[in-house]
């Protein structure tokens, strides 16, 4: 079933399929290539497709070992292709899932790669905005680094901006992942490196924890987080590997390291975390307990047995979470201030070590019916303060508070 792409690219098979469209197995002048032919609406928006191909120039050039590289951009007939380095391996949301935690050293590794690929990218003035596990990929056949980590490459520059579109919002059902994005952009500012350093800190503590520091339950409460708490330490973490997740979560962006300091930091820690097995904590339980906001309040039903997150939280009350369904977190409408004042859903959430978990007694039952009639008010209140769905449909980019996205912003604020 192969299929010219262009005068110079073949498509063999498909490789997977994204939330914005379906990689294939493909052929080119220079050996085998990754090829990401994207979805038919984004790719018949002819203003949106100037956009893209006027930036082609930058995604060509950003060239490192820990980048998935663009490699050429075809635009034929009704198709809009990225042809892409083939990785042969897996991605990081992959391995996180069959393995919930990371040892330190190969959660370390895999930041400082992806650190060095986000350095290149700044240095070139190119943002990447969708920095999460899902976007990084690891290379099998390359060598194994430290604590056996694969090499990652950092995937899908530029597309988080091809999504980016308030009218795609309106005609799909989005399913984000607000774990990732930096209190400034929960507040409006426009997207600067540092909003890739926050949520490359994000991922690291992911890897570390098996959970984010900010996520579970409403979306709106995840946005609030962000914006308005603290994290708290992971019980075990080295103190020196501590302080640098910690700096680089700084809500203000000029607190945070570059991406090449990063690096340099996550370095020098690599030797004492070399032997030391993944961390022992258990995920904490506040409102991540309710998966979903419910618009009704059921006394009598059963309460909800507690879902391990996986990085995402449906957008839509009873949305789906498969995997193939993700799309980009900057699909939703930036809050205002007000909507995020402090209440109910923004409890902290202090992770606890392994073992000290409450069984599911009775009172635990009630506590989370108790918990789960605040969301619902706290749901609806919040729904009717957004304009009922205004997550999810965005009318006009006139309505934005967010100033037009870019990704030719300076490297640093
Ligand atoms: P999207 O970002 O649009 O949701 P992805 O980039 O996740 O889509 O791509 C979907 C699937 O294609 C992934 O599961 C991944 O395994 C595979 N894939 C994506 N890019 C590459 C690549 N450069 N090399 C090999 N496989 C890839
Ligand atoms: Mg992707």
């Amino acid at each position: 079933m192969a299929r010219k792409i262009g005068s110079r690219y073949t498509a063999h098979q498909i490789l997977g399929r994204g939330s914005a469209g379906t990689v294939w197995l493909g052929e080119g002048p220079e050996g085998p290539v990754a090829i990401k032919m994207l979805r038919e609406d984004l790719a018949s928006d002819q203003e949106l497709v100037g956009r893209f191909v006027q930036e082609r120039t930058a995604l060509l050039k950003l060239d490192h070992p820990h980048v998935v590289s663009v490699r050429d951009l075809v635009v034929d007939g009704n198709d809009l292709a990225l042809v892409m380095d083939l990785v042969r391996g897996t991605d990081l949301r992959t391995r996180l899932d069959r393995e919930r935690r990371l040892a330190p050293e190969a959660a370390v590794a895999i930041a400082i790669d992806i650190a060095d690929g986000l350095a290149a990218a700044h240095a070139a003035q190119i943002v990447h905005r969708d920095v999460k596990p899902e976007n990084v990929l690891l290379d099998m056949q390359g060598p194994l680094g430290p604590g056996g980590a694969h090499p990652a490459l950092l995937t899908d520059f530029g597309v988080a901006k091809l999504i980016d579109t308030p009218r795609r919002t309106r005609a799909t059902k989005i399913i984000g992942t607000p774990d990732y994005l930096a209190p400034e952009i929960v507040e409006g500012l426009p997207p600067r490196a540092a909003v890739d350093i926050y949520a490359l800190a994000t991922v690291l503590y992911e890897l570390l924890a098996g959970f984010t520091p900010f996520g579970g339950g409403h979306p709106g409460a995840v946005l609030r987080r962000h914006v308005t708490e603290t994290v708290v330490p992971l019980p075990g973490i080295p103190e020196e590997l501590w302080q640098l997740i910690v700096q680089c979560l700084a809500k203000a962006p000029a607190s945070r390291l570059r991406a090449s300091e990063l690096a340099a930091g996550l370095r020098e820690q690599l030797p004492s975390l070399a032997g030391m097995p993944p961390l022992d904590v258990d995920e904490p339980e506040s409102e991540a307990s309710v998966p979903t906001v419910s618009m009704t309040y059921e006394d009598e039903a059963p309460a909800p047995e507690p879902v391990r997150r996986k990085g995402a939280v449906p957008l839509v009350p009873g949305g789906s979470l498969d995997s193939s369904n993700r799309d980009t977190h900057t699909s939703m409408r930036v809050p205002a201030p007000d909507e995020l004042a402090g209440g109910p859903l923004g409890t902290a959430r202090v992770p606890r070590a392994s073992g000290d978990r409450r069984p599911g007694s009775a009172r635990h039952r009630s506590e989370v019916r108790r918990r789960r009639l605040i969301m619902t008010t706290a749901g609806i209140a919040l729904l009717a303060a957004l304009g009922v769905g205004g997550w999810l449909a965005v009318t006009s980019s006139d309505e934005d508070p967010a100033p037009p996205p870019t990704h030719s912003s300076p490297a640093q604020p």
